[in-house]
């Protein structure tokens, strides 16, 4: 197929699986099922119709706003869209077309989308998608050839030790918990997509961003303690492994062969 009409798929795709994180980033909080009902409007449970249902289109259709109710539709949902959508066609450039990418690349995108509107929004990161994709990710590394099941074990185990040995370091010196359970398991989860070199790399450009983001909101709320602004570390470790995952090793380790 034509290499332009493909891209044009990928970002079709994206916008729909966009729109299923949406629907993760909503109702897993809440525990609620993911398949039923249909969607509705969050604020008055106005049920949508195909045409309040189309992926970014609908937002503005509506002008941002639910027919029933008029209230203001959260620009979190376009957002998710677009953003699942580029992802997709970043991840489309870089792997090409191949059976891979329906199951276990794509989806591994939306996972990540998914658990980084959570965390931000509910500081917690659900089990069934941390759990769920450290499971899509060693099942399915059996099929990369440069990552292999083995470094995929050992990227998660990687992932789970590093976090749990920096959490109980944490603990000790400071009597609080600082890095939530649900870090540990992404990190893991992270660890068997990626492998113990994916899992370097995501620790190191989480902790400089993380800390510069930190820093920066600490200063604009004035906190005294800047050690004190809490924010969630989830959306980091995804920053890192998107960098890893789509610009690779080379920047970091440029005479290193792959993983
Ligand atoms: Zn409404």
């Amino acid at each position: 197929m034509h290499h332009y009409l493909m891209s044009g798929f990928i970002f079709a795709l994206g916008l729909i699986f966009g729109s299923f994180a949406n629907v993760l980033i909503v109702r897993l909080p809440k525990k609620k099922s993911v398949i039923k009902p249909g969607s509705q409007c969050p604020l008055c449970h106005h049920k949508l119709s195909w045409r309040e249902n189309i992926p970014v289109f609908s937002f503005f259709l509506l002008k941002g706003k639910c027919r029933s109710c008029k209230k203001k539709i959260n620009l979190r949902y376009p957002m998710v869209e677009i953003l699942t959508s580029v992802l997709f066609l970043a991840v489309y450039q870089k792997n090409g077309f191949e059976a891979l990418l329906f199951i276990r690349d794509l989806p591994f995108v939306v996972l990540l989308v998914a658990i980084t509107f959570i965390d931000l929004e509910h500081r917690i990161i659900p089990d069934s998608l941390s759990l769920g994709g450290l499971v899509l990710g060693l099942v399915t590394s059996w099929f990369v050839e440069d990552l292999g099941t083995l470094n995929a074990l050992y990227g998660a185990g990687l992932g789970f030790l590093v976090f749990y040995g920096l959490a109980w370091i944490y603990e000790k010196m400071t009597g609080k918990m600082g890095l939530g359970g649900g870090d540990i398991k992404l990190l893991a989860m992270l660890g068997s997509f990626l492998g113990p070199l994916g899992v370097v790399q995501i620790l190191f450009i989480s902790s400089v961003t993380g800390s510069l983001v930190g820093i920066c909101l600490g200063i604009i709320q004035k906190e005294k303690n800047i050690m004190k602004t809490s924010i969630p570390y989830g959306p980091f470790l995804v920053i890192g492994a998107l960098f890893y995952y789509l610009l690779g090793y080379r920047i970091w380790f440029p005479f290193m062969t792959p993983i």
